[in-house]
């Protein structure tokens, strides 16, 4: 059900974005820019932001020496939510080493100690490709999780960050505020971008896609006076206003073109060929004839995904009529 083909980028590569703060690129399935996790540094602290899927622990490995880190110092990691291509290396990275703390909304806790509700969630998402797309997802010791609820400060590896808490995406989502650098760690919640484009895309899987929520959500991003948005899916970019404002009129056509043709009877199949050719049309020319962009967002925000996401908040609104369970795997 993927549409998008995989590319030969490895991943591993170190950006420097600010001062003791490196992008790293995971490679996911071989492209450039569609997951990243942030290395946070001091003399005796590194912190990760997010630390993508078992299957690029490569990569982050790598990519932490690179910047000119032992990946074996690793303190801490900052989890936006639990989503597997956010948060699913973090369960054999505590394994490997007991001394990193795991920070995420206590709403996610429970889902690190005991991944089997998330990995079943996931399976009936992606079926027979789960491990290869994801890898293991193992369990973080209860003693190694720490909730993090919204407002709370956190000094990690010479950054003093704050959590804002940024549901819509997720029920647990939150977004990481760093004050000093003016800069916000969106995780999802600042949507999918990728570098070539001004679309920003957010990404809207099942099961707790809420508009209403992440509108909110949007606002207090916006209210930070941030000058830079740092996304999971795309790195930074500075204009902020800009990407904010498109963020939920973007969610709202996804929406619209999900009600429109899931009234009409349209199946998932059928409406995730309308999400892609909708995205394909928003990137717009010359973007859309970047090499590997479509890819690159189609892996970063499937549109099969959205396309189940939707399905999933229109039925249960009662907007669109139930439609029978269809084989989701293929
Ligand atoms: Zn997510």
């Amino acid at each position: 059900m993927w549409e998008a083909e995989p590319g030969t980028f490895a991943g591993g590569t170190a950006t420097q974005i600010d001062e003791r703060i490196w992008a790293i690129d995971l490679g996911f399935q071989g492209w450039d820019q569609v997951i990243h996790a942030y290395l946070l540094t001091a003399p005796d602290e590194l912190a990760l932001i997010e630390t993508g899927p078992t299957t690029t622990l490569p990569a982050l490995r790598a990519g932490i020496q690179a910047a000119g880190f032992d990946p074996a110092r690793l303190t801490s990691i900052l989890l936006t939510h639990i989503h597997l291509d956010h948060a699913g290396a973090a369960g054999t990275i505590v394994r490997e080493q007991p001394d990193v703390r795991v920070f995420v909304h206590p709403v996610g806790a429970p889902h690190l100690v005991d991944p089997s509700r998330l990995v079943k969630s996931a399976s009936r998402l992606y079926g027979d490709r789960m491990d290869a797309l994801w890898g293991a997802v193992a369990a973080v010791p209860a003693d190694r999780v720490v909730p993090l609820a919204d407002g709370e400060t956190l000094g990690v590896a010479g950054h003093v960050l704050s959590a804002l808490y940024t549901p819509g995406h997720a029920s647990h989502h939150v977004a990481y505020w760093d004050p000093d650098l003016a800069a916000i760690f969106t995780g999802d919640a600042g949507g999918v971008r990728m570098p070539g484009s001004a679309y920003a895309l957010p990404p809207a899987p099942p099961p707790d896609l809420a508009p209403d929520e992440w509108a909110v959500s949007t606002e207090r991003l916006r209210q930070t006076g941030a000058q830079r948005l740092v996304l999971t899916h795309g790195g930074p970019f500075e204009d902020v206003a800009e990407h904010l404002d498109q963020l939920m009129p973007n969610l709202s056509e996804v929406e619209e073109i999900c009600r429109a043709a899931m009234s009409a009877g349209a199946d998932d199949v059928e409406v995730t060929a309308l999400l892609q050719a909708h995205t394909e049309r928003r990137l717009g020319f010359p973007a859309v004839t970047v090499p590997g962009i479509v890819q690159r967002y189609g892996w970063a925000s499937p549109s099969f995904l959205s396309a189940l996401g939707f399905r999933r908040l229109l039925t249960r609104r009662g907007d669109v009529p139930a439609l029978e369970q269809t084989d989701r795997q293929g």
